[in-house]
């Protein structure tokens, strides 16, 4: 892909932590998820914010209906005239929420939608939806003999290649993810137990409700969002893109299997595979501690510079409204940034 050499639009990308952002372009405020609310003792921007203090918004697109990227979205909504579009179970969980319904659009993956508002923002903008997969959350196994003995129920490393677990049916993983969840119920810290058990109330009850992604144009360039580390092989070969959101997190997912490898090959495949010129990290940062890490950024890096070399890596620190396609201060592959824990605030 090409960029333009100069931008009149000065796109820019605010990142919350997690996999949220807020994309500014054309005059529009976009928001990519919407979970900003976090246990006190999680990364994240200083000083923390909620989803309260949100009060610019026109648009919020939902990746998937977790907690930890729509919880909040129904207090944005409430502060806000924004428009939110999601998957089915998002809006559902949307509506039990209390947001009206003919301020949500609906998708399953496939549609495209203006997001050009009538005073005129938003110009030449525009959002096609399609359908991903989730990451195998399932595959974390804390309770491995089911001997009912605890262990770790951290995501592993984005380097630590992963096996295995290949073919596993619908009710193996059911099994497997209740583990995972007793873990998340009885071996999490005070802030984070009490941040679940507040966030996840109406949330998610069904699972992740299909998991989308979202390709924006504007008039500055194309941007790929991913919001969780899955995606179907034959859906993004025929995508490109110029700016490429890549969820970082976790057991990847391709066409339904986990990965045979690393969290970071998956992401730098998927660098080479959009033809992106600048990539962006999301739910690479300690956002549920005891259960997420505060991923190393050097072997994804390592890994877009094996398979993207044209690629830049964008080291966005939270809530810096870093400017996208051309005319960025992206650092490139080859530099490491001074630090490697993406949930320092700075
Ligand atoms: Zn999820």
């Amino acid at each position: 892909m090409t960029i333009p050499a100069t931008t009149s639009q000065h796109t820019t990308l605010d990142w919350y932590g997690c996999a949220t952002f807020a994309l500014a372009t054309a005059g529009l405020t976009i928001f990519l998820d919407a979970y900003i609310d976090r246990p006190s003792t999680a990364a994240g921007p200083n000083p923390p914010r909620t989803a309260d203090d949100v009060d610019e918004a026109d648009w919020i697109l939902i990746g998937h209906s977790h907690f930890d990227h729509l919880y909040g979205a129904e207090r944005i909504m409430a502060n806000t005239e924004a428009t939110l579009v999601g998957g089915y179970e998002s809006i559902r969980v949307m509506e039990e929420a209390g947001v009206p319904a003919d301020r949500m659009i609906c998708i399953s993956g496939g549609e495209t939608i203006d997001l050009e508002l009538a005073d005129g923002r938003g110009a030449g903008v525009r959002v096609t939806s399609y359908p991903s997969q989730h990451s195998c959350v399932w595959s974390q196994m804390p309770d491995p003999d089911g001997s009912g003995e605890i262990g770790s129920g951290e995501m592993e490393p984005a380097d630590a290649v992963c096996l295995g677990d290949l073919g596993a049916t619908w009710q193996e993983q059911q099994v497997r993810m209740a583990s995972v969840m007793k873990y998340l119920e009885t071996e999490l810290d005070g802030p984070a137990t009490e941040h679940l058990a507040a966030s996840m109330v109406g949330h998610s009850p069904r699972g992740d409700g299909g998991p989308l992604v979202f390709v924006i144009e504007t008039p500055d360039g194309r941007i790929f969002y991913q919001d969780t580390s899955g995606h179907w092989s034959g859906i993004i070969e025929n995508l490109d893109a110029d700016v490429a959101i890549l969820a970082a997190a976790g057991r990847a997912n391709i066409d339904g299997e986990p990965i045979q490898g690393s969290l970071a090959e998956f992401v730098g495949r998927q660098a080479a595979t959009l033809g992106a010129s600048q990539i962006v990290l999301g739910h690479h940062d300690n956002w549920l501690p005891g259960f997420s890490i505060p991923t190393d950024v050097e072997p994804i890096r390592t890994a877009i510079a094996t398979h993207a070399p044209n690629a830049t890596l964008l080291d966005l620190d939270y809530l810096d409204a870093t400017p996208i396609f051309a005319g960025t201060l992206g650092t490139p592959t080859s530099e490491p940034h001074a630090t490697n824990e993406p949930g320092d605030p700075s």
